[in-house]
């Protein structure tokens, strides 16, 4: 009977080493950028207590009801792996006291979030964030700040083409009055809506502004929005926010219907837009979450702070030639005897800085060479008889396709070694 292969999980991807590499360059790029603003890493763990995220996220929000991989832990606790980053960074702050020793604290997380969404070009269900936040601050030049800094980690990401859309969510003072004002305005076309935006009605009205179904959105089209209902206090945030930000040059575009998917952003709100990602096309979104830190139990403490997703950055950033591949050198050994003095000298040359291969002994040089010019090798190394008799290596220049005989003795110290091959491939060109 022929065995079948086990294939991976649906939504969860494998990331293969070209795709890595370039990852890799974006989320160094961003994180780059974090750092040279102040940011310093904390590094989350990927299972929490699905109540951290009832209670900061939402219990009504998509995140929540539908889309958390929530179990039951054998000692009975109800668990799940993180849909998103924000409320872990919160629970570590206050268990670990920074709430006292480090009020304002600038923190930023890079890794896995997990949401049980349908997989669709950009959407995944398993995903890389790279987020930061800001505890501690509730003026607006943070929210200026937080920006920006998404702006400089796009640039700095070498994608450009985004849009940085912005709203303001008003706060406790003034929700109240939008929603009833939102409720009575979508309950007079309740036959228009879909069957979610209906349940969405009592439970978490905000998100029938931005229902992605043709007939809710022609339905709700002129419903109202927040900022006509902001309250002084956060009208005058959020001019001052709008207002720094053109001092700065980074341009913002006004979107009043966005309200986000997470229930605890207040003032700001701000989505990265990629078009032409097609459906699935923000490719960051955050803002304030002035009353978090006091909802999951500390004290009464502001926030801001978003969340880049990599694989749609990746999208963004378009298709850029693989990297040539890493192997600079193939040390190859012909026979047994050369298999010790050809692992030895891998092994120096490695440390000395280069990247090597090192070739399977009882494989011909042909083989060897097949597969050095395959992964875009320089040099090869080549041990064989003659070589081990002499104490002297050849090598062979795959860019030139010349052979350097006795080029160096094996015995020689590494510096000399690496400096040598260095010479011919400058003689030749490269
Ligand atoms: P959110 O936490 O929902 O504000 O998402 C922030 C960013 O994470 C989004 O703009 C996306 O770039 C990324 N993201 C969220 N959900 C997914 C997903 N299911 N697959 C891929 N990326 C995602």
């Amino acid at each position: 009977m022929k065995t079948v292969t086990v294939k991976g999980v649906k939504g969860f991807r494998d990331v293969l080493p070209d795709e890595a590499e370039q990852r890799c360059r974006i989320r160094d790029a961003a994180i780059g950028v974090l750092e040279r603003y102040g940011y310093r890493e904390i590094e989350l763990p990927m299972l929490e207590k699905v109540e951290l995220f009832s209670r900061s996220v939402g219990a009504t929000s998509d995140i929540v009801e539908k889309e958390m991989y929530a179990f039951d832990d054998r000692d009975g606790a109800v668990v799940a792996l993180r849909p998103e980053g924000t409320a872990s960074v919160v629970r570590a702050y206050l268990e670990a006291g920074m709430s006292r020793s480090t009020p304002i604290a600038r923190l930023y997380y890079h890794g896995p979030m997990f949401r049980r969404e349908r997989p669709q070009k950009g959407r995944f269900r398993q995903f890389t964030q790279v987020g930061a936040e800001l505890l501690g601050r509730d003026d607006p030049e943070s929210d200026a700040e937080a920006i920006c800094m998404v702006a400089d980690m796009f640039a700095a990401a070498g994608i450009d083409g985004i849009r940085i859309e912005i709203n303001s969510l008003g706060d406790a003072a003034c929700r109240p009055a939008h929603r009833d004002a939102l409720v009575a305005f979508a309950r007079d076309r309740i036959d228009e809506l879909c069957k979610d935006c209906r349940n969405r009605l009592d439970r978490n009205p905000l998100r029938l502004l931005d229902c992605k179904q043709e007939a809710c959105s022609r339905a709700m089209a002129d419903a109202p929005v927040m900022l006509d209902f902001l309250c002084e206090a956060c009208n005058a945030h959020h001019a001052r926010v709008l207002e720094l930000l053109s001092n700065v040059g980074v341009e913002v575009v006004p979107n009043p219907r966005m309200v986000r998917g997470l229930d605890y952003y207040c003032r700001t709100a701000f989505e990265i837009v990629a078009p032409g990602l097609g459906a699935q096309d923000a490719v960051g979104g955050g803002g304030r979450y002035d009353g978090l830190v006091a909802e999951l139990g500390g004290p009464d403490m502001a926030g801001v702070g978003f969340a880049l997703g990599i694989e749609r950055m990746q999208l963004a950033a378009g298709q850029q030639p693989a990297a040539a591949g890493a192997t600079q050198i193939l040390v190859a050994p012909l026979g047994d005897d050369a298999a010790a003095p050809a692992l030895e000298l891998a092994r120096r040359l490695r440390l000395a800085g280069c990247t090597v291969e090192l070739g399977q002994s009882g494989r011909k040089l042909k083989a060897q060479l097949k597969r050095a010019d395959k992964e875009g090798v320089r040099h090869v190394i080549i041990i064989g008889e003659e070589e081990l008799a002499t104490g002297k290596a050849t090598v062979r220049d795959l860019v030139s396709r010349q052979d350097h005989a006795g080029c160096f003795a094996l015995a020689d110290p590494t510096e000399a070694i690496v400096s040598e091959l260095e010479r011919h491939a400058a003689a030749a060109g490269g």
